[in-house]
């Protein structure tokens, strides 16, 4: 279903933001206050204001308050980020997306009632290092403390292997959620289905297991 987004900010993270949902087939309306800004999304936001998100009259002009996903991407003042932040909760945009920049800008955010707070500088910077140690790594999402999601590269000790033969789940704690081979993708594998030297696994576990499965996979 088509969902409409507000994305207040423009610099790279809200213009990949915009760009990525447009590719997936939704509305965006984009607003900085900075007018050369627009021109970087002018092919994929479906709107595009020049505007102060700190500034009630603008917003409610452009009818953002009919929105139900709002993202605020603007970086570096902090001060203005929060005050847009809080005309959005106080116009009741039920679903606020706020790029944080630190801890205290975090807590505020919080008290403020945002709904969802990103660190993408910090979140990219976790994930690249897991790639720099492994080379087997593809990607990593971290799900808690706890728990992660990664994608491992079959070696060739389970080449040729069913998932009974090698006996993931029992030995290393950690399930795999899907079985990729080059474009075909097989969503919760069945117990005979085969693993190839190079399929690209996508594993769910402790931190911990997924470490240990990791280091023989
Ligand atoms: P990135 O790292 O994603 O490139 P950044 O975190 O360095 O961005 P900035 O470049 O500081 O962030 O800000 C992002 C955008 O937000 C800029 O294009 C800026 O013009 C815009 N912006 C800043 N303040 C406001 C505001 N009050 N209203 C609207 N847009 C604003
Ligand atoms: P991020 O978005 O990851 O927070 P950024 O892309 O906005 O970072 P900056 O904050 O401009 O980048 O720079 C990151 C760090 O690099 C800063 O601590 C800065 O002091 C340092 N830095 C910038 N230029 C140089 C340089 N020429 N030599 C050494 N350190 C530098
Ligand atoms: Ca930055």
């Amino acid at each position: 279903m088509k969902k409409q987004f507000v994305i207040i900010g423009l610099g790279r993270f809200g213009v990949s933001v915009c760009s990525e949902l447009h590719e997936l087939g939704h509305e965006v309306m984009a607003i900085d206050m900075n007018e050369d800004k627009l021109n970087e999304v002018t092919d994929v936001a479906t709107h595009s204001a020049i505007a102060d998100g700190t500034d009630e009259k603008s917003l409610r002009g452009l009818g953002v308050r009919n929105f139900d996903h709002v993202i605020v991407a603007i970086g570096d003042n902090i001060q203005a980020s929060i005050l847009c932040t809080l005309l959005l909760k106080e116009m009741d945009i039920p679903d606020v997306w706020v790029k944080a920049q630190n801890y205290y800008h975090h807590k505020v955010l919080d008290k403020i009632g945002a709904d969802h707070i990103i660190h993408p500088e910090h979140d990219m910077g976790h994930r690249i290092a897991q790639h720099l140690v492994s080379d087997k790594v593809l990607d990593y999402i971290e799900l808690s403390d706890e728990y992660s999601i990664v994608e491992i590269v079959v070696s060739s000790s389970f080449h040729n292997k069913t998932l009974l033969e090698t006996d993931i789940r029992a030995k290393y704690g950690v399930t795999i959620l899907a079985i990729k081979r080059n474009e075909h993708v097989n969503i919760s594998p069945m117990p005979d289905d085969k693993l190839f030297h190079k399929d690209v696994l996508v594993v769910v576990g402790r931190k911990k297991d997924l470490k240990r499965f990791e280091s023989i996979s």
